[in-house]
């Protein structure tokens, strides 16, 4: 039987690919532009190299046992991953494929711009039961150290979400009233015989289409604001789930589709589960 985590030091190192805000308050995904913030052996002392050598044993004999009984109802199954995993080489997606070797049959995942043309991707197939041993690893790191890693997390999103994005806005409403104030003095002026309809009509037209992009302006900060919002609901829903949680022995596809956006091949022995609140976890395979 293989020993799913044996050759995986547990040493919940986490990496938080935070999004960054630029000069001008616009929000990006960091991708390498900023450091990354890491979170080295944060929490080794949680639990024991032994405690977790034993659950690794527990997870793989379940796994094994439910392969058992999973194959009987292929049929039925959803591919949760079709779609979501993404080489890392070349962008594409990966496809699935049953491959066959001298000790049976196994599912793999492969990178369709190398199914397609070898030269065009390097990258190389991955087995389907490593990526699910590799997303119930991250899940039970976690679980053991979600105080660690979640809790500042979602505080520091609560934090810093939409206060940027708040003042800007401000800032925008008050020269929108601005705006509408001198275009109430343009009246009064040519009510007054100051200046006449055609001055009066195309200061009118600058003002109003000045006010329609600062207008613009706010409803594309709101929609950013309310990305942020998202990934603070979906922030505390990883951290509610792993608060209450117990370690997992299993692959559950249902939390993969729950929490995962999507899955990253840095290269055929490290992947990042790109989380939808916004965090990405690291695995080898
Ligand atoms: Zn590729």
């Amino acid at each position: 039987m293989r020993c799913i985590l044996a050759n995986e030091k547990y040493t919940g190192d986490v990496i938080f690919q935070k999004t960054y805000t630029d000069d001008s308050f616009n929000r990006h995904i960091n991708d390498g532009f900023l450091d990354q913030y890491f979170m080295p052996n944060h929490h080794e002392a949680i639990v024991s190299h032994e405690d977790f050598d034993a659950v690794a044993a527990l997870i793989s004999q379940r796994a094994t046992e439910k392969g058992i009984k999973r194959g009987s109802k292929k049929c039925q199954q959803r591919y949760a991953f079709s779609g979501k995993i993404i080489c890392g080489e070349c962008g594409n997606t990966f496809r699935r494929r049953i491959h066959t070797s001298k000790y049976g049959k196994y599912v793999a995942w492969c990178c369709n711009t190398h199914l397609n043309d070898t030269r065009k991707c390097p990258m190389l197939f991955l087995r389907d039961d490593d990526l699910k041993i590799a997303f119930t690893t991250v899940l039970n790191k976690l679980i053991y150290s979600h105080k660690l890693v979640l809790k500042p997390y979602v505080a520091a999103l609560k934090n810093n979400s939409g206060d940027e994005s708040l003042v800007r806005i401000q800032h925008l409403e008050r020269l929108l009233e601005q705006n509408t104030e001198q275009r109430e003095t343009l009246t009064k002026l040519m009510a007054q015989g100051y200046i006449d309809q055609v001055l009066y009509n195309s200061e009118t037209n600058a003002l109003l289409a000045q006010a329609n992009n600062y207008r613009a302006d706010i409803d594309v900060i709101n929609a950013t604001m309310t990305g942020d919002s998202s990934k603070v609901f979906e922030a505390e829903r990883l951290l509610h789930f792993a608060e209450r949680g117990s370690l997992l022995d299993e692959y559950n596809e249902e939390l993969f589709e729950r929490f995962v956006d999507h899955i990253h091949v840095y290269s055929r022995q490290e992947v990042g589960f790109v989380m939808k609140c916004g965090l990405t976890f690291k695995e080898m395979i």
